[in-house]
């Protein structure tokens, strides 16, 4: 088993904070750094955050770079809205312990383009927040950016609707310019939208036996998770959970056959009216014969929290 270099880019944010534990647990990535980014909360406290759910999971040697603190468009963010989703402080309202370790000196952004001169195709990007310090890494240096061996990210909505518009997800409406920069470059990216995150979903059933780990990470993991399971029975009472988006996409990053895909060219809508942030297919490039979006339409849910929940079970038991 080849392990795969990872770099996860977060707003943390509690699904981030599981999309962080799914790659510290998993065997088969090494998580080399984390890049925080505004979007669920400002960047300096999503770096924070990243920190302590760093900290709690025994894992205090990967560092944390803080990338672009506002989008290219600079209309606005949504932190307000998100936070109540996400708890004022992004973590659901739980307190974590302090972290003597603070966020490194080097722009996020500097260290992506680093590790992907360093690494080229060894190396494994997942975003999931929004697309700012990808464009940003991509302007800054196309040629590294190209031989990074997989991008995937969390965000947009192709065949179901959005959940900040009819048609707009969350992450690209945070910064659509910079998500319709990332998708027209020909880099290659995998798009892990609410087409699948929405059908996958975690309960208190699951978050009980991280609970039963009588473990500090297990139970602070149920706290954290738990109020956004409860956020999600007031939003969406049909799911009957809360959504695994960013963990998902940590997911498929590693084992790509969790999901099927349509092979396509995407753009993101950035004029102002009702399609802003609109993930659709792109009409200037329809009939190119070469695609560069993996966009992800089915998943195997069964078979993918059965991995979630072993890495995080396995990961807390060790940490007794
Ligand atoms: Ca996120």
């Amino acid at each position: 088993m080849s392990v795969k270099k990872m770099i996860l880019d977060v707003d943390t944010g509690v699904d981030d904070t599981m999309a962080i534990t799914y790659a510290v647990a998993d065997p088969e990535v090494e998580l080399i750094g984390v890049l925080s980014s505004y979007g669920n909360i400002d960047a300096q406290r999503a770096s924070d955050n990243a920190l302590k759910v760093l900290h709690l999971l025994h894992a205090d040697n990967v560092p944390v770079f803080i990338g672009e603190t506002d989008p290219l468009d600079h209309k606005y963010q949504r932190i307000a809205i998100n936070a109540q989703i996400h708890g004022e402080n992004g973590i659901g309202d739980v307190e974590l312990t302090e972290t003597e370790t603070s966020a490194e000196s080097q722009n996020g952004v500097d260290f992506l383009i680093e590790s992907a001169k360093k690494y080229g195709k060894d190396l494994t990007v997942v975003a999931t927040g929004p697309m700012t310090n990808i464009a940003a890494a991509i302007k800054k240096d196309h040629d590294a950016m190209k031989m990074v061996g997989n991008i995937t990210i969390m965000g947009g909505a192709l065949t179901v609707p959005g959940n900040v518009t009819p048609v707009a997800e969350a992450n690209i409406e945070q910064d659509p310019v910079a998500a319709n920069e990332m998708f027209t470059s020909d880099l290659e990216i995998t798009m892990v939208g609410l087409d699948v995150t929405l059908r996958t979903l975690l309960t208190k059933k699951e978050t009980k036996q991280w609970r039963e780990t009588n473990t500090e990470a297990g139970e602070k993991m149920a706290d954290i998770v738990d109020f956004y399971i409860d956020v999600y029975d007031d939003i969406y009472p049909e799911l009957g959970g809360c959504s695994l988006h960013d963990p998902l996409a940590v997911g498929v990053a590693i084992d790509p056959s969790f999901v099927d895909y349509l092979h396509m060219n995407i753009m993101v809508t950035t004029e102002h009216d009702a399609y802003y942030a609109r993930t659709i297919g792109d009409k200037a490039r329809l009939n190119d014969p070469e695609t560069n979006v993996n966009v992800a339409v089915t998943v195997d849910k069964e078979r993918y929290l059965k991995v979630f929940m072993d890495n995080f079970l396995t990961l807390f038991n060790k940490l007794k």
